[in-house]
């Protein structure tokens, strides 16, 4: 089986399963309980909290663990509109490429009368810091950008958007998720308010994910209940898939910049043997992409027939989102940088990790060709 679909999750590493193990079986306990072996749990609790502060360069109590990156995006956005319309201040700067996570919560908000504007984005998939400048307005509350595109690997200019908005007064907030692990994240020095990160995407375990709200920032609770997080998101702590995340977290970062070596060799393999393909287009950018993404569009076919015929082959990939994949309608990334419908219906993602090897790649750019010319025949009889 080759796995190429680290975007959607990616597979929890032996040392992690073991971390997460000896938790389960050792420090099982209610970490606000009173007794010793609880206090053993609560002392754990914020060695991970620690460990995962130190990786982002943030404080431990800015660190808030919530379930994953859809249930971060939501408190970040919905906590910043909130406290925004408290100072009359309701216009809110996003790009139309955001995870669903990110722009149903706008759209919500904007149905309950807040000013969303979606910036245009590059068909190269990256927005400037200029065009966030352009669009800072004196009743702005909250940019959210995120830093790295789940569908096209396009990585956008966080430290410069960081510094407007701070400049300006505005916050910040990233959704992080598949930076995590392939590339440096730094929220003093890029100037981040409030970043979402997602365990699952970096090797740990899913239902499991932190967001990082800088000292200051008013971080309001979606879920009632008790105390924890320091009043932020109650609910008793997933005492082992934090100490899950935390191991993740500082394995994936401990191994970036070899695994990067390695990936962009394969990622470029990949993109060079595919653009081969008549008609095929590359989406997203060459040059500003992450280590491990390939996305190229193929006229003339669509994109889940592909898909399900490299399943056959033992081959798993995506069509782009895994959270679009059950709709038929095209992607909203790709029409976002300006794909025609035909072609957004037409998409392959690859996402590679540290695991996939030559033979993975060599293998599929023998079937990938095949595949695409079989179903360009098939389709109306026509040859492409
Ligand atoms: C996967 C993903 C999410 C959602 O994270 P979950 O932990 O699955 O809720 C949010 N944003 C991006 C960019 C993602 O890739």
């Amino acid at each position: 089986m080759i796995y190429m679909d680290n975007a959607a999750t990616t597979k929890i590493t032996p040392a992690v399963i073991q971390a997460m193990c000896l938790c389960m079986e050792n420090t099982w306990y209610n970490p606000s309980s009173l007794y010793a072996p609880a206090q053993r749990a609560a002392e754990a609790l914020r060695d991970a909290r620690a460990r995962i502060a130190a990786c982002l360069n943030a404080s431990p109590d800015e660190i808030i663990f919530t379930s994953g990156g859809s249930e971060s995006d939501n408190q970040a956005i919905l906590s910043t509109a909130w406290a925004g319309a408290r100072t009359g201040k309701r216009h809110i700067i996003s790009t139309a490429f955001e995870h669903h996570a990110v722009l149903h919560t706008l759209e919500k908000l904007e149905r309950e009368g807040y000013e969303v504007e979606l910036l245009d984005v590059h068909f190269n998939g990256i927005i400037s810091a200029a065009q966030v400048e352009r669009a800072i307005r004196e009743d702005t509350c909250l940019v959210t950008v995120m830093y790295a595109n789940n569908e096209i690997g396009s990585i956008q200019p966080i430290s410069e958007i960081g510094a407007v908005c701070r400049e300006k007064g505005v916050t910040f907030h990233t959704d992080a998720v598949q930076a995590a692990g392939h590339l440096p994240i730094d929220v003093k020095a890029q100037n981040i308010d409030l970043l979402s990160l997602s365990a699952h995407k970096f090797h740990g375990p899913k239902g499991i994910g932190v967001l990082y709200a800088r000292k200051g920032i008013p971080v309001t609770r979606l879920i009632e209940g008790g105390e924890q997080e320091r009043g932020r998101r109650a609910g008793t702590e997933n005492v082992p898939a934090i100490i899950g995340m935390a191991a993740a977290l500082e394995e994936s970062c401990s191994h970036m910049s070899e695994n990067t070596g390695k990936l962009t060799t394969l990622r470029d393999q990949l993109i060079a043997g595919l653009s081969q393909i008549p008609r095929a287009v590359l989406n997203g950018s060459l040059e500003n992409r992450l280590p491990g993404n390939v996305n190229l569009s193929f006229a003339g076919i669509e994109g889940e027939s592909l898909v399900l015929l490299l399943d056959r082959h033992g081959i798993c990939t995506s069509t782009g989102s895994a959270c679009t994949a059950q709709s038929l309608s095209p992607s909203h990334v790709l029409l976002a940088i300006g794909r025609t419908h035909c072609e957004a219906v037409g998409a392959l993602r690859l996402s590679l990790d540290a695991n996939n090897t030559q033979a993975d790649v060599d293998e599929v750019l023998r079937a990938v060709p095949e595949l695409v010319k079989g179903l360009r025949r098939n389709r109306s009889g026509v040859v492409w």
